[in-house]
């Protein structure tokens, strides 16, 4: 794990290989943190690292609900904002009442000031339903958080394939100087277009398949589906290619 200061005052946690980043904005106002890691444990790990404690949080944003994004969420007590759909499926895991976010928002897009930074909250879904992106205008740095997993295969049980590859393709339209993936170190645009280009690969071979009539056990472990040079945890692959198959028509 190593914490980067990749814009002044913005810092990106960068955990190698299977961790989950967080980020989090040192304002006027105190400490702005973006999810939480998969545990109490790993997000006191990256405090000490960072030098803050609970109590410096201003305000906690989480991206989506899934597990390894809100582990430490218990640990802060001030004010947790999430787009409603995160409360909804946090809510469905049965998460304890004190890990939950106690502000929500419904629109596409919230953008909130704190101190010097502005921050823009679009909620994009993909990934998964619920999946919330984040923008800084001023810092022009992109958060796409599990929208991006950069070089490794992403991880796709329960995510929106289309919406996905919407949402990747909109990321263009952010004139972004920084990019700051969920899983992966920092990223650039290549990645973001080669995820794309990769769900498109695999929608392609589905359909092939379908039409030839394969069942989905024989198609799931048909080389007609696509790999990455150098992406790592391979193990994913047969469960991503079940995720093609269910998801083309
Ligand atoms: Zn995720």
């Amino acid at each position: 794990m190593e914490i980067k200061e990749v814009r002044p005052n913005v810092f990106f946690v960068d955990a190698p290989g299977a961790g989950v980043n967080v980020y989090f904005l040192r304002t006027s106002k105190g400490i702005v943190l973006i999810d939480t890691t998969s545990s109490v444990e790993e997000m006191r790990a990256v405090m000490d690292l960072a030098g803050f404690r609970p109590a410096d949080v201003h305000l906690l944003i989480t991206t989506h609900a899934d597990g390894d994004h809100v582990g430490g969420n218990s640990l802060f007590t001030g004010t947790s904002l999430a787009h409603q759909s995160v409360l909804a499926r946090m809510g469905a895991f049965d998460r304890a009442l004190n890990e939950l976010p106690n502000e929500t928002f419904d629109d596409p897009i919230k953008t909130i000031t704190v101190g010097e930074f502005e921050i823009e909250l679009i909620y994009t879904g993909g990934h998964k339903p619920d999946q919330t992106i984040l923008w800084l205008p001023k810092q022009k740095v992109l958060i796409p958080s599990d929208l991006l997993f950069q070089g490794s295969y992403p991880f796709m049980v329960g995510c929106q394939l289309e919406r996905w590859i919407e949402a990747l393709e909109s990321l263009h339209e952010y004139p972004a100087e920084v990019i700051l993936p969920g899983h992966g170190t920092l990223s650039t645009w290549e990645d973001i277009d080669r995820l794309a280009q990769y769900f498109r690969d695999g929608i392609n071979a589905a359909r092939e398949l379908k039409a030839m009539g394969l069942t989905m056990e024989d198609a799931g472990q048909d080389p007609a589906f696509p790999r990455v040079d150098g992406w790592e945890r391979e193990g994913r692959i047969e469960a991503n290619n079940g995720v093609f198959l269910q998801q083309t028509v």
